[in-house]
């Protein structure tokens, strides 16, 4: 049986014994080398593959401990807003909890997959007409009306949750890398990053903080901008989100590290999903993506020196969203059921 994230972090994290811990079994996700790509840029690339999650994305290390938490609260129900993998890893959880799930997303665009998991495990799905930034102006207002807790990374116990991130890194690799890379959306997740890694420095289990790098995607880069983006336009629909709820916070940060925030385009997101899919091997979605596209950025710009060693972070896995995936591949053939015809094609 596979230990919960909670038990093996338990004395990093806000749990009791009066804690029921809801769990699939999430964390403990492979760092994959990326030799390829580290060859090409003169660096040690590892991938925290957080594709590996029970739902298939990181939110799984949030949501183990925000159900706890409502479970301990006595809580029934719970709400989110979401891109997708949030409604998905909500979903999961709070079945797992015996809870009931609802999910604001934006209409049609999230991608299949995750959608896909918000139905199958039963979760009342609204699709509204609006950007993700609606979805959350709403349900902020419904759990204050309302006895619904809310599971969006505003609940501070997300974040401590997706912290074992880091933990796990500096566990695998024996200290914290030189640097950090990371897709920003809601910027959560590099906040629990920052967590993490200041958690093991001032414990003294690292001996430094990474420079941590956000990338968000240029059409939806409302922390590179410097203002609110009314209507955040980007492929990567994980991180089309144009007022950041953590957003200071996120910068204060990165800043704080020596790293920063930088936009790719979708473009670079493409072909850096592209480029890991075909040719190290991993399948990552393509908002995850943005962090190679981005350690490919920084480098070029002079961040990243030579054999330093850098994590990216990718967020969820490719089986999220199939349309991209195809519409991205070279295309299949279609042959009769016949030898002659499909020799040919192989060996031609
Ligand atoms: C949620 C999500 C992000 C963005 O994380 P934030 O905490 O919102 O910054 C990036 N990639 C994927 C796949 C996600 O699901």
């Amino acid at each position: 049986m596979s230990t919960s994230l909670i038990e093996r972090y338990r004395a990093h994290l806000p749990v009791t014994d009066a804690t029921p811990i809801v769990s699939i079994g999430e964390g403990g996700t492979p760092l994959v080398e990326l030799p390829k790509l580290s060859e090409r840029l003169g660096l040690e690339i590892y991938a925290k593959f957080e594709g590996m999650n029970p739902t298939g994305s990181f939110k799984d290390r949030g949501m183990t401990l925000a159900l706890s938490k409502a479970a301990e609260d006595g809580a029934e129900a719970v709400i989110c807003a979401s891109t997708g993998n949030t409604s998905a890893s909500a979903a999961a959880y709070a079945t797992r909890a015996g809870m009931r799930c609802v999910v604001l997303i934006p209409d049609g665009k999230i991608a299949l997959g995750k959608l896909a998991q918000a139905l199958a495990h039963g979760a009342r799905v609204i699709a509204i007409d609006g950007s993700f930034d609606d979805a959350l102006r709403i349900v902020r207002e419904l759990v204050d009306r309302t006895p619904i807790a809310l599971v969006n990374s505003l609940n501070p116990f997300r974040l401590e949750g997706q912290k074992t991130g880091a933990f796990e890194v500096c566990d695998v690799l024996g200290d914290a890398p030189d640097a950090l890379c990371i897709p920003v959306g809601n910027a959560g997740n590099v906040s629990a990053y920052f967590m993490g890694f200041s958690e093991y420095l001032e414990a003294g289990t690292s001996s430094r903080m990474p420079r941590l790098y956000g990338f968000q995607a240029a059409g939806s880069a409302p922390l590179v901008d410097g203002h609110t983006i009314e209507k955040p336009e980007t492929i990567a629909t994980a991180i089309r989100i144009g007022n950041p709820a953590r957003g200071q916070q996120a910068l204060d940060a990165m800043n704080s590290t020596g790293g920063r925030v930088a936009a790719v385009t979708d473009e670079d997101i493409l072909a850096a999903y592209a480029l890991v899919a075909s040719t190290e091997g991993v399948f990552c979605e393509p908002s995850s993506a943005a962090s190679i596209a981005g350690v490919i950025a920084a480098r070029e710009r002079g961040d990243l020196k030579e054999g330093e060693r850098v994590v990216c972070v990718l967020t969820g896995h490719g089986l999220k969203d199939p349309d991209t995936a195809i519409a991205e591949s070279p295309d299949m053939l279609h042959l009769p059921a016949e030898y002659g015809p499909i020799e040919k094609a192989i060996i031609a």
